[in-house]
């Protein structure tokens, strides 16, 4: 029913998006420059026997003023830019479903992948603040997840394929661009404030993209965000947990859950694999290899709240024994229910009686505003129904459709 409902909505706003973003029907295909870092940019430009510095131009109009048009780049000469029209292009991923909420929460559905069916979302985020200056955008990384957590909606779809660069900054581009179609291009800015890579997919399993598209988020040229402001989300890979400390300085949150191995087992399989000792201590090694300047002053933990499972006192106690020797935050979410869940949230007094043993401890901890509601947009629990049709979401209906089987029969 759910899938149903999603498809109509998605033929209402298809037309909508035909004129957003026009196939391709040329026969070579063009390269993409919107996911290019500016290394790569460089490259390409050198290879075209030209100076360096158009890469740093070209960016611009792209990633600042939301310029695809070759034509319109005016301070680039008439002769490269028809060299450019002939060999490349700038090309978000297609938008096909788009929801504004009047809360200010922005949603799309972006097909990737052209003639597929494979569906990612994001979703933007305002700060309830006064101001209302801070915008957070939730990007995903990879079409469904290889990991199964057993709270989680996009772990139910399987592993689909991973995102490209493109695609992934791609998402970036359209929620900024989202503000500034009817402002005149030297007025244009960048609206979206923070980038959090907690949408669907597991980071750094599809680590080269995604450095690559966090790279250009960081850099002058393209959206020049400050690296405390963009944070890549986790289950736990330790050795990429290492790997991304060498390569990239941006802010990390660890999706912790449990406070035990025997619990984290469950509703995080892969600490099976990399277990809270591993976990606990390469985030450490994440943190030390800093600088004053560096965005790793502490770790965000992430702690979903499922009722009657991991938020007892219990629970918060021994999270103030495994974190006293990490500095981190911890940012205690709200379950957000999908059909046929085997989890239900805990209740307010719940949470705030597990936020209190935590700040009682010393510790910065914040309970996740639910926002977006109207529109299922919860960060961190996309897509949900769109995309369903790996043989996992199978097997999934199967086992809830027999457990509804058990429980009427005994009922
Ligand atoms: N794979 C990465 C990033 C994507 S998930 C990771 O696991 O960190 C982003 C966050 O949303 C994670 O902390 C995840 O545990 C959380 N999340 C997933 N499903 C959720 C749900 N149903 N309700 C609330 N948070 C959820
Ligand atoms: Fe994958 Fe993250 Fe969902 Fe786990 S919580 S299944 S790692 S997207």
């Amino acid at each position: 029913m759910a899938h149903e409902a999603v498809s109509s909505s998605l033929a209402v706003d298809e037309q909508d998006s035909a004129t957003l973003h026009q196939p391709t029907k040329d026969a070579t295909p063009k390269i993409n420059l919107l996911g290019m870092s500016r290394a790569a940019l460089e490259q390409f430009f050198e290879s075209l026997g030209e100076k360096k510095f158009r890469a740093g131009q070209v960016m611009k109009w792209v990633h600042q003023y939301f310029i695809t048009d070759f034509a319109q780049m005016s301070n680039i000469s008439g002769k490269l830019r028809e060299k450019l029209e002939k060999v490349c292009e700038v090309k978000a991923p297609e938008v096909v479903h788009r929801h504004y909420s009047k809360d200010g929460t922005r949603k799309w559905v972006f097909r990737v992948g052209e003639g597929s069916g494979s569906l990612v979302e994001t979703v933007l985020i305002p700060a309830d603040d006064k101001t209302g200056a801070r915008k957070t955008l939730c990007i995903s990384s990879q079409v469904g997840c290889a990991l199964d957590c057993s709270f989680c909606s996009t772990g139910k779809q399987g592993f689909q394929r991973d995102l490209t660069p493109d695609e992934i900054i791609g998402q970036l581009w359209v929620a900024n661009e989202s503000y500034m179609e009817d402002v005149e291009v030297a007025e244009r800015t960048r609206s979206v404030t923070n980038v959090v890579m907690m949408g669907m997919g597991e980071p750094l399993l599809n680590f080269k993209p995604v450095v690559q598209a966090m790279s250009l988020m960081l850099d002058d040229f393209a959206y020049g965000m400050s690296k405390r402001r963009v944070t890549l989300s986790t289950s736990g890979i330790v050795p990429m947990i290492d790997k991304l400390g060498e390569q990239l300085d941006v802010a990390l949150a660890i999706s912790l859950h449990a406070p035990n191995d025997e619990l984290r087992n469950e509703l995080v399989p892969i600490n099976k694999k990399y277990p809270l000792e591993q976990l606990i201590a390469s985030a450490q090694r994440y943190i030390k290899k800093d600088g004053n300047e560096s965005a790793r002053k502490h770790v965000t933990i992430e702690y979903v709240m499922l009722d009657g499972v991991n938020d007892k006192l219990e629970h918060a106690h021994q999270m103030v024994k495994l974190l006293k020797d990490l500095p981190s935050k911890i940012n205690l979410i709200p379950f957000n229910p999908f059909p046929h869940a085997p989890y239900g949230r805990s209740s307010r007094n719940r949470i705030m009686a597990f936020q209190k043993v935590l700040s009682d401890a010393g510790f910065v901890c914040t309970i996740r505003q639910t926002r977006g509601d109207d529109i299922d947009a919860a960060c961190g629990q996309l897509v949900g129904q769109v995309a369903d049709r790996t043989r996992r979401a199978e097997q999934w209906k199967k086992k809830v459709a027999q457990q509804h089987e058990i429980v009427r029969s005994q009922g």
